[in-house]
């Protein structure tokens, strides 16, 4: 059929996935068009997830920093949150950010197709204009006619099925709304997304219970580091429930009565003014015929790429939270200049080693590559090597000795395969690490890189040192 709009590459939705590999086209000298539903760019991470969520984190950790400062002789009355400044001030940096990606979709001359897309051939999309949060359909259609394709349309959060609709009911996109603090939340989930958003309303007043189905908080990196960030959360929760599955949601007028099976359950239903749903997310992949291009969806909604971000349909990438763990915008963005630059011509593949995770907690939990209980599963023998915070300086005077870094090396081959940091910032230093990794240092050649003192990134070095003096003759 006859199409409304042609283009050379186009790209479904503008999260960081999709506006990186719409630049990166535009840039390789593709005509691109984006189709996305919200009114924004940015997709969940700037709108609704990373950038949101650490505009309220970094308010809430200056909060729970100023109260740890009488010690040091300096006392602040207690604070005062006017939740609707706030919210503002959450939306303004938001805004500062897809204002900015506005102006470089158009400085690159990418036009933004507003609406919902779904496909009708392996070359055609249809959009249905959206207008307000996104949902709403307008009725008016378009259809674009595409040579290269880039799906980039992210994933949703998982909504318990037993788990009434109410306005008291919210997932992380609701949590971010913050249109009131609760007296009593109970937050699902006991991952990061869930963590965050619990530190952030534990800070801002809330008393929080988290209820978890497995048996540890925060999966992902080891338990050292998590056990550091519990330790210094102690008094932050009510109750964490683990080996906890919620059963029963009953909303009423007086509140939402939670029922709960498993290790941690209390034995009656407990009372709530919010919960927040943070039991995964699941990727779009059924949610715009994708089966009309021909494009093979999995059972849960993934897509399959190879190496290049190819799809079984040679002209179709896609990329992001679409294609497979670990949801996380940093992955999003190199896949999608891996899959624009594919389309392009160009040589080019998905060949990182190590992609980070980081818990923007209070502190901050980072970590990348090995884990020790990782490689213990794998039998492979590594070395690890420990520095705690106790003995920086640095972390000493900013009261965080409570912190470490640590590394983790192949024992054979001396090079750094993993490590993890945790305290303020972790998230931050953890970038040297991963550079580390990808390089194929040795601690040698960590140890040897001069750090600037007294701060926090040089406790790597110090990690380093650690390991150096363990594995060579050099003192
Ligand atoms: P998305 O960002 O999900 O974007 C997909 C876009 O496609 C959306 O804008 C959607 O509207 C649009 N779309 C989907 N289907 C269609 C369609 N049919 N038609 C038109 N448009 C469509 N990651 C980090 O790395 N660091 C963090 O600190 C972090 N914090 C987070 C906090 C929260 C609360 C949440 C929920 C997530 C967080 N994440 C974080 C994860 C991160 O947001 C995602 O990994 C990232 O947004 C994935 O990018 P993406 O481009 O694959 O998809």
């Amino acid at each position: 059929g006859s199409a409304d709009i042609e283009c050379e590459m186009l790209v479904l939705g503008a999260g960081p996935g999709g506006y990186s590999a719409a630049f990166r086209s535009a840039d390789l000298g593709m005509k691109t068009v984006i189709v996305e539903r919200y009114s924004t760019l940015g997709g969940v991470c700037l709108n609704v997830g990373c950038i949101p969520s650490k505009a309220l984190l970094h308010v809430t950790a200056v909060m729970d920093e100023t109260s740890h400062l009488a010690d040091a002789g300096v006392t602040f009355a207690a604070p005062q949150v006017d939740i609707d400044k706030l919210r503002a001030h959450k939306e303004k940096v938001v805004g500062k950010l897809t204002g900015g990606l506005a102006g470089m979709a158009k400085g690159r001359k990418v036009d933004i197709v507003r609406g919902y897309g779904h496909f009708l051939d392996p070359h055609h999309l249809e959009v249905e204009e959206t207008s307000g949060s996104g949902q709403d359909k307008t009725g008016s259609k378009k259809v674009i006619k595409f040579q290269k394709c880039i799906i980039a349309a992210g994933s949703a959060a998982v909504h318990l099925p037993f788990i009434p609709r109410d306005p008291r009911i919210v997932d992380s996109t609701g949590a971010l709304e913050l249109r009131f603090v609760p007296e009593k939340m109970l937050v699902i989930g006991g991952g990061i997304i869930g963590l965050e958003m619990a530190t952030v309303y534990s800070t801002l007043g809330a008393r929080v219970d988290v209820v978890e189905m497995g048996d540890a908080l925060m999966q992902g990196p080891d338990r050292d580091a998590v056990k550091v960030w519990e330790k210094q959360n102690l008094s932050r929760f009510d109750k964490i429930m683990l080996k906890t599955k919620t059963v029963a949601v009953d909303a009423k007028d007086d509140g939402l009565w939670v029922k709960f099976e498993g290790e941690g359950a209390p034995a009656e239903a407990v009372k709530y003014d919010l919960i927040l749903q943070a039991a995964g997310r699941s990727p779009n992949g059924k949610k715009f015929a994708a089966d009309k291009a021909g494009v093979s969806v999995d059972e849960r909604g993934f897509i399959p790429v190879d190496k290049q971000m190819r799809t079984n349909v040679p002209h179709i990438f896609a990329i992001g939270d679409l294609v497979g763990q670990p949801m996380l915008a940093h992955k999003a963005v190199h896949e999608a200049h891996v899959a624009a630059e594919v389309a392009a011509g160009h040589k080019a593949a998905f060949d990182a080693q190590v992609i980070p995770g980081v818990a923007y907690t209070h502190p901050e939990v980072a970590w990348v590559g090995y884990t020790e209980d990782q490689a213990k599963k794998e039998g492979r023998k590594v070395e690890t090597a420990k520095f705690p915070w106790a003995a920086s300086g640095r972390a000493i005077a900013n009261g965080a000795d409570y912190g470490f870094t640590k590394l983790i090396f192949d024992a054979e081959t001396h090079r750094v395969i993993g490590g993890a940091i945790v305290g303020p910032s972790a998230g931050d230093m953890i970038g040297e690490v991963c550079l580390a990794i990808e390089m194929g240092c040795d601690a040698v050649d960590i140890g040897k890189t001069i750090h600037p003192h007294p701060t926090l990134g040089e406790t790597v070095g110090m990690a380093a040192e650690v390991a150096h003096g363990s594995c060579t003759d050099v003192p």
